[in-house]
């Protein structure tokens, strides 16, 4: 496959070349906050950079008219109206966590979710590296929007930490704690490369990482 970059010389995008690499897969395309840089034309392009990145990425796919996998976070809904936009024309998978840890997590809190009633306090803890710029994380925000309520967020910004999140559910009486934690990019750049080669054979849509990995 013929891949693009968009955050090529990140933390995501170098680990997201050393893994695409590995797999046999060509990198034609790369782009950064001052440079661009495109050999042949991409196949699919795959974005983990930055909110501010958004309105380019945007146009670069107007443009080129090619597949996105886009795990940047920090999207509001004006940008997610622009994803489904462009999803009329090309297909989009969209996550705020590759991860496969995190979508079996995303399963066990809704299962959980069944079970607790008002009584119950439920909160959500996460912990990133210190270079990590939104807050709380996309994921955070994410596994909360699965609970019927709106609930109660921490967040701590240490060191080298890959990714750390815990939803506890507490009574009065007991405590029940999901908790996951990614301890290498490769968590997350795996299905990143799911998504890539899973989306050359998809029709235009708009495509959640869980609808790829369950097929
Ligand atoms: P980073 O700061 O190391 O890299 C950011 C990249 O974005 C750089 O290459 C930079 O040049 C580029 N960039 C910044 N502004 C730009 C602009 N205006 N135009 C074009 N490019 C621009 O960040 P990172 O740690 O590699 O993380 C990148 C993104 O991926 C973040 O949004 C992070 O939260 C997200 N992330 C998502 C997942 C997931 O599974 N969805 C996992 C980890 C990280």
């Amino acid at each position: 496959m013929k891949y693009g970059i968009i955050g090529y010389s990140g933390r995501m995008g170098q680990a997201i070349e050393k893994l695409f690499s590995k797999a046999g897969h060509k990198l034609v395309y790369q782009k950064d906050e001052n440079s661009e840089k495109e050999t042949e034309k991409p196949e699919v392009i795959i974005d983990f950079s930055l909110k501010e990145a958004f309105p380019k990425t945007v146009r670069v796919i107007e443009e080129k008219k090619v597949p996105l996998v886009i795990g940047t976070t920090g999207l509001d809904e004006d940008d997610f109206a622009k994803l489904d936009k462009l999803a009329e024309e090309v297909p989009v998978i969209q996550s705020f966590n590759f991860s496969i840890g995190i979508n079996i997590l995303s399963e066990l809190i809704k299962k959980v979710n069944q079970y607790v009633d008002q009584d119950w306090d439920i909160e959500i803890s996460e912990t990133h590296h210190r270079f990590k710029k939104d807050k709380p994380s996309g994921t955070a925000i994410m596994l909360g929007n699965l609970l019927d309520r709106d609930i109660e967020m921490h967040s701590k910004r240490l060191g080298s930490e890959f990714g750390e999140h815990e939803v506890d559910f507490a009574s009065t009486g007991e405590v029940l704690t999901l908790k996951h934690r990614a301890y290498s990019r490769e968590a997350f750049t795996r299905g990143a490369l799911l998504s890539a080669e899973a989306i050359l054979d998809l029709k235009p849509g708009f495509y959640s990482f869980p609808e790829i990995l369950n097929n």
